[in-house]
């Protein structure tokens, strides 16, 4: 019985294995391991790849979410609001610059942050310095909205972008809505290094000049420190990989798209809800979510089949542990702890064939049954 992941990192590196190969020992060949001539190279190229002016690699997507924040001026005494089904990355950046996580509760449709209780929120409470919307799943969030809702108040847009490289609203890609978006480069998203990385893009000079800053010890020259920063830089031998993955980052994202709608086609008359994607949006499908009933049951009878499902995510950041001093409980937000009772993910990602789309589309239709 052939396995399926939920996600085929040997498959995509198997397309590519000499160009990545090639790239690493020219990194060892320069010796630039920190700093060196591809992380210039892929900051210059992501940025136009996201159609924006400024990309600033960083050692990950948390950190890049923190010196973003950072850069923003914002700490203790200010709320950021974060919708309440995401990694907790999101609150996670917020915390550790000393300001406040506010979670707000999710839209039905797309699980991204529910735009009327966002008002509602900046409505009521003047302590709110920013609103962090995530792209969840690879779906954006409904931006103009968001910024419509911002600019009657003084409020500062940060967008996790983490699981949405490429995603689209009327064909402007995510990044250019708010004031500055974060990517992770974690192996298993869209776009993944070979170990941790991310990045943070703007179309503001100031603040990207801010942010590279704060990622490499505050310097404006080798022994002259500005202010003091962090030690948060894209390694080399990452930025060189991602070089080589960005070159194939569209043909990956149309097969997500592809799989997604070969997906929709098998599940249009069975009993479970698939993906909604608003008009006009591009859906990059990091991960293509379901709704079903008994979810962990159908969780376990694909495991045996050897399909691998996840659920992202189990538990809702208001009920961690983490933030059990926050003073939230079950019931503050309905739609996300629906949700997390009946989310499934199933495999996705840009090698998946024709053949195993139906597979794992048979077994979870004998799995409903
Ligand atoms: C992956 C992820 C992050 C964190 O990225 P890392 O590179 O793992 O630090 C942040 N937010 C969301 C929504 C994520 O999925």
């Amino acid at each position: 019985m052939e396995k399926i992941p939920l996600n085929n990192i040997s498959a995509q590196h198997a397309e590519i294995e000499t160009e990545l190969k090639d790239a690493i020992l020219g990194v060892l060949q320069r010796n630039d391991y920190i700093m060196g001539a591809d992380v210039k190279s892929f900051e210059q190229e992501y940025a136009s790849y996201c159609q924006v002016k400024h990309a600033v690699g960083l050692a990950n997507g948390t950190d890049a979410l923190i010196l973003g924040l950072k850069a923003l001026e914002i700490g203790p005494g200010d709320q950021v609001v974060v919708p309440v089904n995401t990694f907790i990355a999101s609150s996670e950046a917020v915390s550790a610059v000393g300001a406040k996580p506010l979670f707000v509760d999710v839209e039905p449709q797309t699980l991204t942050i529910d735009c009327e209780r966002l008002a509602g929120l900046l409505e009521s409470n003047a302590s709110i310095k920013a609103v962090m919307p995530v792209h969840l799943y690879g779906h954006p969030s409904r931006m103009n909205e968001i910024k419509d809702i911002c600019s009657r108040y003084d409020v500062k847009i940060i967008e996790d972008a983490a699981q949405a490289h490429g995603a689209e609203i009327s064909g402007v890609r995510v990044g250019n809505f708010g004031d500055f978006a974060t990517f992770s480069f974690y192996p298993g998203k869209n776009l993944g290094a070979l170990g941790d990385a991310g990045a943070l893009i703007t179309n503001n000079p100031d603040l990207a000049r801010r942010v590279a800053m704060l990622s490499n010890h505050g310097r404006t020259e080798k022994y002259l420190h500005e202010i003091e920063g962090f030690n948060s830089r894209l390694d080399t031998i990452q930025a060189a990989a991602l070089r080589v993955k960005l070159r194939y980052i569209e043909k990956w994202t149309d097969r997500r798209i592809e799989v997604a709608s070969e997906y929709n086609g098998y599940f249009s008359d069975l009993d479970l809800i698939t993906p909604s994607r608003v008009e006009n949006y591009r859906h990059v499908y990091h991960l293509y979510v379901i709704r079903v009933k008994n979810r962990d049951k159908i969780l376990e009878t694909l495991k045996s089949k050897g399909i691998m499902c996840g659920v992202h995510y189990p538990i809702p950041l208001h009920l961690q542990p983490a933030y059990a001093h926050l003073g939230y409980k079950k019931g503050d937000f309905p739609v996300a702890e629906a949700a997390a009772d009946e989310i499934l993910s199933l495999p996705i990602d840009g090698h998946l064939t024709k053949d195993q789309v139906l597979r794992v589309a048979e077994e979870v239709k004998r799995a409903l049954f």
